[in-house]
């Protein structure tokens, strides 16, 4: 990792805390590992994320279908999707410091090596034998790897005994596998179709987290696309192109991500495919999103454990099967992370007395801005903030606003930039005589006056 990429986290993180994109989790009790506070700007950006993605992957197409289930299920889901015995992170101690480290990442940030479907003793040797260092404290003394369910437990009812165990969901998908049929009944969807969801997933992680790339409780959005088996690959393809569509919206820039397809040990057994769409983080190439073919694994184990038939009539075919799924998963919080990573800009920028200074200013696509017009009256006498003030009520049931009169304009300006607003409309004593105001670029700079009468229709255009 360069300097200047390892500065860019650092700038990163202490901007969001700055503006008010993302807090430390309980920060006055000195923070809980790996858990951030989304604050009011950053929860704009999150919901216009997660609102772009429903509107893209569920209410524009006839073929897919929302959920919304209980983030607690029956412990038998995860006996039966393999969570409970499976989803396993091997982990390391270091016997100088004690840190808790995941041996995985411990080698896959040092080495161009994948840990999936490595024995525990090889991975004890890949570490051993490379001499690999504790990223607490820099020695190599650890000990051997061994198992870690990441599922974090709780208790249903007050008496804490083992048949009362239950857990977060580690996942989304699995709800949408359970409430297959519930969802077939109710909506007599025929294949190929999909059932999507976006919520809350959480995992025991253990591992420093890298701002909000990798935390205890995040959010996925996933959706699960029922097809005839023999279609799996023409679907697979179809699915790339769609996931590639949704970071052209979001305007990530093509050269920071690309596409990582995994190898034959480090596929599920039940997968043939399998890729992940991986983003150039400051702190590395890291997965951002996945695509995988899972068979019909899922329906099969739900089908065998609840004892409840999960084939689907086939009124084409004349047959019964049990449908192969494709599944797309999206983090919205690594969504999150690499739109502020490739919005994040410093430019050299003329100063009101002649000079240069640099400026902040985060470019995000205009469609998931967290603002999208500030409004800033030059002066807060009385007869001005009531002029700006209509201008935002016109305004703000079309665009989220701010509303904005403290401190100088330039300092106003200077905000706007690093939340990413891209218009600033500057309302001045001339706007009481010419009824027009002044619009403001956030990438050029650039100014216009623009009559308020004709405003909506400008901004409409604008974006
Ligand atoms: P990783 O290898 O980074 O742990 P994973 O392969 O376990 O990720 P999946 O199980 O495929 O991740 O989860 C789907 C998506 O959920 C990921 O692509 C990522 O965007 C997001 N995600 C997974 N774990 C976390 C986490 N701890 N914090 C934030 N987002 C996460």
């Amino acid at each position: 990792m360069t300097e200047k990429r390892e500065n860019l986290m650092d700038k990163i993180t202490s901007l969001a805390k700055r503006r008010g994109f993302v807090f430390p989790g309980s920060e006055i009790y000195g923070g809980l590992a790996n858990t951030w506070d989304y604050g009011p700007v950053g929860v704009e950006l999150k919901n216009n994320i997660k609102q772009a993605w429903w509107k893209m992957f569920v209410q524009d197409r006839e073929d897919i279908v929302g959920l919304d289930a209980a983030i607690l299920m029956n412990s038998n889901v995860w006996q039966a999707s393999g969570h409970t015995a499976g989803f396993n992170d091997s982990l390391v101690d270091c016997k100088k410091c004690r840190a808790r480290l995941r041996a995985d990442h411990l080698v896959e940030d040092n080495l161009d090596i994948k840990v999936e479907g490595k024995s525990l003793k090889e991975i004890t040797e890949i570490i051993r034998d490379n001499n690999l260092k504790c990223s607490a404290c820099g020695k190599s003394d650890f000990t051997e790897a061994r198992k870690f369910n990441l599922m974090f437990k709780t208790y249903q009812g007050v008496v804490e005994e083992d048949n009362a165990i239950i857990y977060l969901r580690p996942e989304t998908a699995q709800a949408m596998f359970v409430n297959f049929k519930n969802v077939m009944s109710s909506t007599h969807k025929k294949i190929p179709f999909g059932i999507a969801q976006a919520g809350k997933s959480f995992r025991n992680e253990i591992t420093p987290g890298n701002f909000i790339f990798r935390t205890i409780e995040f959010e996925q959005m996933e959706l699960e696309y029922f097809i005839k088996e023999e279609n799996w690959q023409k679907q697979f393809e179809y699915w790339q192109n769609e996931m590639i569509k949704w970071l052209d919206y979001l305007g990530i820039k093509k050269e920071n991500y690309s596409i990582r397809e995994h190898d034959k040990e480090e596929l599920s057994h039940y997968s043939k495919k399998t890729i992940d769409i991986e983003y150039n983080f400051p702190f590395g190439v890291k997965e951002l999103y996945g695509l995988a073919y899972r068979g019909n694994f899922d329906l099969t184990q739900h089908q065998k454990h609840s004892k409840q038939n999960m084939e689907y009539f086939d009124t084409e075919d004349n047959k019964k099967y049990i449908p192969h799924v494709i599944e797309p998963t999206f983090g919205v919080d690594r969504t999150f992370l690499a739109a502020m990573v490739d919005a994040y800009t410093e430019e050299e920028a003329p100063t009101a007395d002649g000079k240069t200074e640099t400026r902040v200013v985060m470019k995000f696509n205009k469609n998931i801005a967290p603002v999208k017009v500030a409004i800033l009256p030059l002066s807060k006498k009385e007869n001005l903030s009531k002029y700006a003030k209509e201008i935002f009520d016109s305004l703000k049931t079309e665009f989220t606003c701010q509303y904005d009169e403290s401190q100088s304009i330039g300092k106003r300006y200077r905000r706007q930039d690093e939340i990413g607003t891209p218009y600033c409309v500057t309302v001045d004593f001339e706007s009481l005589e010419d009824d027009a105001v002044t619009v403001r670029d956030r990438d050029t700079m650039k100014q216009e006056r623009v009559k308020v009468g004709e405003l909506v229709e400008w901004l409409r255009e604008a974006f």
